[in-house]
C-alpha cells in the first residue's frame, strides 16, 4: 500500500473518533510524504500544530495506523509553513459537541476586549499584567489571578486577554467558563462515567479562562480534578486566568494546594473605580453608543455615583433613556433632576486636602509642612504635591509655598515621584483612591 492510501483509511477510520470539528480543525493540513521501514512521515503547517496533534492524537494515529498494516509504525513529523491554515480553532459548538454538552458561549464574546477597557487608578496594574499575558501567553504570569469586587471588570478584562490571545494565535484552542459550569461539566463526567471526555476537553486546551473561582468553596472533587487540569496545563504552558470575588487565602474550603497554585503566579486585585476613572469611563461608554453628554454632566454623574462599573453603567443607560423620553438635553441641572440628588460642591480647595492627607496618614498640619524628613512624612508630603498639582491645577511654586516655603523643584520631584507609583505601588493607589474619594464626598 502506498503512503497516500494508507493514510486515507487512517483518516477514514479516525474522522468518526475525532469528531469533524477536530478532523477538520487538526487533520486537514496534515499530509502524508512517505512511508517506509516501520515509519511514516507526515507534515504539518507549525511546531504548534505538531505539538497539539502528538499530545491530542499521536496514540490514535499510531494504533490506527498498526491495525491498517498490521505492524508497527513510527510516526515522525516535518514543519511545512506553506500549509498554514488560517482557521481559528476557538471552540466551536461542533468541536463542544464532541465533548461534552457545552453549557457556555461557544466563541468568546467579542464586546470585551483590552481596547475598550478603560484603565485608571483602580486597575492599571490588572491592565498591565494582562497585557503582559497577551505578550508571553504561559509564560509570564501562569496563572493570573484577578480578584475584586462585583462589577468591577474581572470577567472583562479576563475575555480581553482571550480576545487578545487569539488575535495573535488564531490556531489556539480556547475554553472560558464559570467554575460553575467546569463543576457541572465534572459531575456529569461522573454521572455519565466520560471522565477521559472531560479531561480531553479541558487538558487540551491553550488557555483556559475560569471566572468566579470562589464558587469551588467546599466541592472537593471539583477541586481535585481542577487541580490536575491545573498541573497539566501549566506544565505545558498553557495559559490560565482565574477571577475571583476574593484572594485565594480568604476563599474558606479551599485545599491548601490550589491556594499555593494559585498565589505561585500573578495575583492582582481591581478597587472600586476611582472619580477619574469613572468620568472615563461613563464617557467611553457614551461613545461606544454615539452619544455625546457634556462633560460637566459626565462629573456630576461620576461623582455622585460611586458604586461599581456595572451599576455606574446601568445608570447612565437610564439616564439616557429617561432624557430620550422625556426629550430633555443632559445638561447638568438635568442630570441633577434624574440623580434626585442635591448637587455636591466640585470646589476643592488645598486646605481641605491637606487636612484630608493629615487625617488619612495620622499627622498634624505644621508636620506635614514642616522640615523634618523622616519617611512617615515624606510619603504624605510628596501626595500632598501630587494631588495639589495634579487635580487641584496649582502651580509648583504655590504648592512649594504652601508646604512650608519648599522649592519648587522639590515639587516637582515629589509629584513625580507619585505619578510613578501610582503606577506601580498598591499602596499608594489604594491611598490615592482613598484620599479622592474622601475629598469628594
Ligand atoms: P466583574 O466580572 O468584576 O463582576 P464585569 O467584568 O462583568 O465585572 O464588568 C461589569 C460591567 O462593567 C461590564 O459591562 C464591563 O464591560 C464594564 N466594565 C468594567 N470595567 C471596565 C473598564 N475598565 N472599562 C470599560 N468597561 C468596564
Ligand atoms: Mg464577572
Amino acid at each position: 500500500m502506498d503512503v497516500k492510501s494508507v493514510w486515507n483509511k487512517l483518516l477514514d477510520e479516525i474522522k468518526p473518533q475525532v469528531g469533524l470539528a477536530n478532523f477538520k480543525g487538526w487533520f486537514s493540513t496534515v499530509e502524508p510524504l512517505e512511508m517506509g521501514e516501520g515509519k511514516i512521515i507526515l507534515s504539518t503547517p507549525s511546531a504548534f500544530h505538531e505539538g497539539q496533534l502528538k499530545t491530542r492524537y499521536l496514540d490514535l494515529i499510531t494504533s490506527t495506523l498498526e491495525k491498517i498494516s498490521g505492524q508497527k509504525i513510527a510516526v515522525e513529523f516535518k514543519i511545512d509553513p506553506t500549509k498554514l491554515s488560517k482557521k481559528s480553532k476557538v471552540e466551536t459548538p461542533e468541536d463542544a459537541f464532541d465533548f461534552m454538552p457545552q453549557t457556555q458561549a461557544p466563541v468568546l464574546n467579542q464586546r470585551y476586549t483590552l481596547e475598550n477597557f478603560v484603565v485608571g487608578l483602580s486597575n492599571n496594574v490588572a491592565f498591565a499584567a494582562a497585557q503582559a499575558v497577551v505578550q508571553n501567553p504561559g509564560v509570564s504570569y501562569n496563572p493570573l489571578f484577578v480578584y475584586g469586587g462585583t462589577g468591577v471588570g474581572k470577567t472583562h478584562l479576563m475575555l480581553g486577554i482571550g480576545n487578545s490571545i487569539l488575535k495573535n494565535h488564531p490556531e489556539y484552542k480556547i475554553i472560558y467558563c464559570s467554575s460553575e459550569t467546569f463543576m457541572n461539566d465534572y459531575v456529569e463526567a461522573i454521572k455519565t462515567q466520560r471522565m477521559a471526555d472531560l479531561r480531553r476537553k479541558y487538558r487540551s486546551t491553550n488557555i483556559l479562562l475560569i471566572d468566579d473561582v470562589q464558587f469551588f468553596s467546599g466541592r472537593e472533587g471539583t477541586q481535585e480534578e481542577f487541580f490536575h487540569t491545573f498541573n497539566e496545563l501549566q506544565g505545558r504552558n498553557s495559559q490560565i486566568v482565574l477571577t475571583s470575588d476574593k484572594a485565594p487565602n480568604e476563599i474558606a474550603k479551599l485545599e491548601d494546594r490550589l491556594k499555593s497554585r494559585f498565589v505561585g503566579g500573578l495575583m492582582i486585585d481591581i478597587q472600586l473605580p476611582d472619580f477619574d476613572t469613572r468620568v472615563a469611563i461613563l464617557k467611553a461608554k457614551c461613545e461606544e453608543r454615539g452619544e455625546v453628554i457634556p462633560e460637566e454632566s459626565l462629573r456630576l454623574l461620576a461623582q455622585s455615583l460611586d458604586s461599581n462599573i456595572r451599576e455606574l453603567e446601568g445608570k447612565l443607560i437610564q439616564i439616557l433613556q429617561t432624557s430620550k423620553a422625556q426629550n430633555l438635553p443632559l445638561t447638568p441641572e438635568n442630570i441633577v433632576r434624574y440623580l434626585d440628588q442635591p448637587r455636591k460642591s466640585t470646589q476643592l480647595d488645598p486646605k481641605k486636602v491637606l487636612i484630608s492627607i493629615c487625617g488619612y496618614f495620622n499627622l498634624n498640619l505644621k508636620d506635614l509642612s514642616g522640615p523634618r524628613r523622616q519617611k512617615e512624612l515624606v510619603l504624605p508630603r510628596h501626595i500632598a504635591m501630587y494631588l495639589l498639582t495634579e487635580e487641584l491645577n496649582l502651580t509648583v511654586e504655590k504648592v512649594g509655598g504652601l508646604l512650608g516655603g519648599r522649592d519648587h523643584t522639590t515639587v516637582m520631584h515629589g509629584r513625580d515621584r507619585i505619578k510613578t507609583l501610582a503606577n506601580t505601588d498598591r499602596e499608594v493607589q489604594k491611598t490615592l483612591i482613598e484620599l479622592k474619594q474622601r475629598l469628594i464626598s
